[in-house]
């Protein structure tokens, strides 16, 4: 497909051309058409050298480009989709050069006016407009300008063989864009679409624009956005545009019937699916629900068929482990420490050739301000340093669409979801947003809270980003019981996750799960028994001295110990003692038998307690420890309560006469 975009490759434009187009059509080959202005992508649609065109109509920075919305009424072309893309600007020039040696940066004016607290405070350097942000990289190398910079993208920078001298110079971190998707072709109305852009002329009556609005209210039709722009050959003749959202089509179509009948002149700029954008949270329109009391738009929960997610790992490309080939082995340090640390740990892995590829943690959530959060990008430059060196693929958890770039931008080639992460929905849809278009393997921890649902939903998040590579990490849950574990694993969970997506492949993380070295094998091979897809274990070249997680991390040697004590699951199924299903029921209620263990346990603890305080009232008082009375009527009552609920006679006796004989010793223990 050819489409043409503002601007050459490497630009924000091709970007969002990647993942719109990528996302609606998978598999099918771009061509960029360059144009040098936004008006020749409108002409080069029209003409036929391109069948789309994406531009970009608005930022939450530099608010709506208004040119756009002119060559909208201009041009006879439909908006058939949009895409909310993160902007992410950074400061590029020729490598080896510092940013005191930059005097002069070229810019789009629209980037430079997201970035005006850089440029305010480094008033030395000369800002010069360029035409797009990619086009500015690209002069610069083609034309050796040392001394000069560009602001653009990662993209641009990979491109162009650029180095980054600064990171995020934008001036909020929310710097979106929304760009539309151009076609000849309209829409047909369907289901899907839920969003419309129109433009209205109303007549120089006092209301007319009001009523025109109150229609739209009216059939319950929520306005995105209203802009009002020239009529190109009308002098002071406005139309105004308008968005649309709806949640039933057919009060779309009734709305427009009467509008039609009304104003003066109505155009369809086209009907869409609305974008998701990860702004919802940080620009609630809470005024118009203080006028209205409007409830927040219910959103239409989008559906995948749960086979259709996932697939093998064996087909993302990754060398196999020289252990056993059919499982997916990932190790590695907690943290990336130090470039030593990196590179001795790489080194020690990949000559074991066990490990399919190095983890390690780049930027590390804590649970408390003020601990070592990770080195960022300066780990995953030694990570992708290691990978050149060592030849094993990087492995990275990641939090946020910065994160995702940043991975891509270095060659990671898996990353993960972690637990922390997965829990909160608004971090798990940008980061889905940030993966549109790519294909890097992505692997989602389950929640810290033992919440399937949330587990799944994540997983499905990125599935309908159009992601293909995604597996499942179970890491054990915080279910809020003292545990020999650090998160308990509750087998049924991970279980009941590959029940709902089959096809998904899960592997353990039992250093997570266990907190502690010594359990580390047991759980391990729990998983392996319960045919899990992998695991992923943290090793380190010096443990006790970790930055982090230092009592659950194993030595290179410890970790193929562990690993050849593993018993593996036969290679032929049916010698399978038991089939997956099976093992989803049985873990389902040892959980339970578990929990209720545990309950007993808690209750004696308790019981012993109040003995206690028994004890110390009886000396006081000078009673005796042993009171028959009390006694008797005390195992007559639990006697006939088991009996009621269905236990037997002899075994509440027996158990309570040793309860109580452990009350006496207690007691009497404390009259001494
Ligand atoms: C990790 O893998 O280092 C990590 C932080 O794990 P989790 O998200 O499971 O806590
Ligand atoms: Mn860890």
């Amino acid at each position: 497909m050819r489409v043409a975009i503002q601007g050459i490759a490497g630009s924000f434009h091709d970007i969002a051309a990647r993942r719109y187009f990528g996302g609606q059509f998978p598999g099918t080959h771009l061509d960029l058409v360059p144009c040098e202005s936004f008006e020749s992508v409108f002409e080069s649609v029209l003409a036929g050298e391109a069948e789309t065109g994406m531009i970009a109509i608005e930022n939450t920075i530099a608010g709506s480009i208004l040119g756009n919305y002119g060559l909208l009424e201009k041009y006879d072309l439909s908006i058939i989709g949009e895409i909310y893309v993160r902007i992410r600007h950074h400061l590029v020039a020729l490598p080896g050069q510092t940013l005191a040696e930059i005097h002069t940066i070229i810019g789009q004016p629209v980037a430079l006016q997201q970035c005006t607290k850089f440029l305010r405070e480094h008033p030395h350097i000369k800002v010069q407009e360029g035409q797009d942000t990619a086009g500015a990289a690209k002069e610069i190398h083609d034309r050796n300008l040392v001394g000069v910079a560009a602001i653009a993208g990662y993209a641009a920078a990979d491109l162009y063989g650029m180095d980054i001298l600064f990171e995020c110079v934008e001036d909020q971190a929310h710097n979106t864009t929304r760009f539309l998707a151009l076609s000849k072709t309209p829409n047909a109305p369907n289901a899907q679409v839920n969003k419309a852009s129109l433009s209205l002329r109303v007549s120089h009556r006092a209301g007319a624009l009001a009523a025109a609005l109150n229609i739209l209210k009216q059939h319950h039709i929520n306005l995105t956005k209203i802009q009002s722009t020239v009529v190109v050959d009308v002098p002071f003749e406005y139309a105004i545009h308008l968005d649309v959202t709806w949640e039933a089509m057919v009060d779309f179509e009734d709305a427009l019937a009467i509008l039609q009948s009304r104003a003066l002149e109505v155009r369809i700029h086209g009907v869409y699916v609305r974008g998701v954008s990860d702004l919802g949270s940080m620009a609630k329109p809470t005024y118009a629900t203080a006028i209205e009391g409007d409830q927040d738009e219910p959103a239409a929960i989008s559906k995948i068929e749960p086979h259709a997610i996932g697939g093998p790992w064996t087909n993302w490309g990754l060398p196999v482990s020289s252990v056993r080939p059919d499982y997916l082995l990932i190790a590695g340090p907690c943290s990336a420490e130090s470039e030593e640390q990196v590179m001795e740990i790489a080194e020690k892995l990949a000559a074991t050739g066990v490990p399919c590829a190095l983890r390690a943690g780049v930027w590390k959530p804590r649970t408390r301000a003020g601990g070592f959060e990770g080195h960022g990008v300066q780990a995953l430059k030694w990570l992708a340093e290691a990978k050149r060196r060592f030849g094993l693929p990087i492995a990275v958890e990641v939090a946020g669409a910065a994160h995702i770039e940043a991975c891509l931008h270095h060659g990671v080639d898996i990353v993960w979801v972690g637990a922390r992460t997965t829990g909160n929905p608004f971090s798990v849809q940008e980061i889905a947003d940030a993966l549109r278009g790519t294909d890097i393997p992505v692997l989602v921890k389950n929640p810290i809270s033992p919440d399937l649902e949330l587990w799944i939903g994540a997983v499905e998040r990125i599935a309908l980003a159009g992601i293909k590579k995604i597996g499942a990490i179970h890491r054990g849950f915080a279910t809020g019981q003292k545990s020999v574990y650090r998160n308990p694993p509750e087998w049924s969970l991970p279980l009941q996750f590959r029940d709902r997506l089959p096809n998904v492949p899960l592997i353990c993380d039992p250093s997570h799960i266990c907190g502690k070295r010594d359990t580390l094998a047991e759980i391990t091979q729990k998983s392996i028994d319960r045919g899990f897809d992998g695991f992923m274990l943290e090793v380190h070249p010096n443990p006790t001295v970790a930055m982090t997680d230092a009592s659950q991390q194993l030595t290179p040697d410890a970790y193929v110990a562990l690993v050849n004590d593993i018993v593996w699951r036969p290679t032929d199924p049916s010698e399978e003692k038991l089939s997956a299903e099976n093992w989803t029921k049985l873990e389902t209620m040892r959980t339970a038998i578990d929990r209720l263990d545990q309950d007993v346990v808690e209750s004696l603890s308790s019981r012993y307690d109040v003995v206690k305080q028994i004890a110390e009232y009886k000396r006081v008082h000078g009673l005796d420890v042993l009171q028959p009375a009390r006694w008797e009527a005390l195992m007559n009552h639990r006697v006939s309560l088991g009996e009621r609920l269905g236990l037997d006679r002899e075994f509440i006796e027996h158990v309570f006469n040793l309860v109580h004989d452990e009350s006496i010793r207690v007691q009497a223990e404390l009259q001494k």
